[in-house]
């Protein structure tokens, strides 16, 4: 069981440095992909009092190149509106 405040501040880290996706914070601090995307909205929040924010390097289609530029969450889209292709780019993310 990690610590908590330990875990987000190791990722803050990460994403200061380095634009991520949720697989390679996952790998990189240890926990499963989807307990990140509960960090990530934390990291989110918190960062703001600082004048930072979480940028959000959004999925894209790879069928047809649509970009998700308006998704507000955090997690892949499962399927492209356009072109209905379920071949996703992961969406990447930044502290700034
Ligand atoms: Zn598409």
């Amino acid at each position: 069981m990690h610590n908590m405040k330990t875990l987000r501040k190791q990722m803050m880290t990460l994403l200061s440095d380095n634009e991520m996706s949720a697989r390679e914070i996952s790998a990189a601090v240890g926990i499963g992909e989807k307990e990140v995307y509960g960090h990530l909205s934390h990291i989110a929040r918190s960062i703001k009092s600082q004048g930072k924010k979480l940028v959000i390097h959004p999925s894209e289609c790879m069928g047809c190149g649509y970009v998700f530029e308006k998704r507000k969450r955090f997690t892949r889209p499962g399927r492209c509106p356009i072109c209905k292709s379920e071949h996703i780019k992961h969406p990447f993310y930044r502290i700034q």
